[in-house]
């Protein structure tokens, strides 16, 4: 691994070069920090220059995690696949949930959130794409499950994630976050206080901040290549 603070530095410049070319104020772009595949250690060290959001695809692997990073006052946002019987350890651990596109994840997130934490945020993902290989609700159904979701008492919805194709063409990159941004903005109007776009990733940021996100997921920018 290249020197992590070094690599977090440089997504930083990154993200704040990205909002002044487009007159976005300074900090209105989050930076969640994907540790997927990375230990407890490697999260300690970006934590210490100051990172606070940790990113997690993986419920048994982010378990361990956050045992060992306890009280250290972490936050911790799950953005992977969701199976049923996983929702119990997301709602006791995770403040965010970027990954969900189905009703029934959502409804049991919401009963099995602790009363003693505060309602969990919510991203409903979305396949802008229309890939068949995506994971994320088709746009055309989006507006429906916001609509049931806004109801569960212990979910706040925030807003939409995407995760579109990899793609090296930067006016390809913009239309699919583009959409997104759109699908949102059509959304606000019958559920409002969706203020999140969870979009853009290591290689694909400053596209995503040209077309309103307001929190980019980077995994490799800060802590290498997984496998390595
Ligand atoms: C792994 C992952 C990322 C980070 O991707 P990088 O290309 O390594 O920055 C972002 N979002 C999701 C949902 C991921 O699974």
């Amino acid at each position: 691994m290249k020197d992590p603070v070094q690599a977090l530095h440089a997504i930083q410049a990154r993200i704040t070069a990205a909002e002044r070319l487009n007159n976005r104020p300074s900090g209105s772009v989050n930076l969640l920090a994907v540790s997927k595949a990375h230990s407890a250690a490697d999260i300690r060290v970006v934590f210490g220059a100051g990172q606070r959001m940790f990113g997690e695809s993986y419920l048994q692997e982010a378990l361990t995690k956050i045992e060992v990073l306890a009280g250290q006052h972490v936050e911790w946002h799950f953005i992977g696949p969701i199976q049923s019987n996983k929702t119990r350890g997301i709602a006791e651990h995770f403040s965010w949930v970027h990954s969900v596109d189905r009703l029934k994840i959502a409804q049991r997130l919401s009963a099995q959130r602790p009363y003693r934490l505060p309602p969990i945020n919510i991203c409903i993902e979305v396949n802008i794409s229309g890939e068949a290989s995506k994971s994320g609700v088709p746009p055309a159904e989006a507006l429906a499950l916001a609509r049931e979701l806004s109801r569960l008492p212990r979910l706040r919805l925030r807003g939409l994630m995407t995760i579109p194709p990899a793609c090296n063409d930067y006016e390809k990159q913009r239309g699919n976050f583009r959409r997104l941004r759109e699908l949102r903005d059509t959304l606000n109007q019958a559920v409002p206080g969706l203020d999140t776009l969870s979009m853009g990733m290591t290689d694909d940021l400053e596209a995503a901040i040209a077309e309103g996100s307001t929190l980019v997921r980077v995994g490799s920018g800060i802590f290498g290549k997984r496998g390595t």
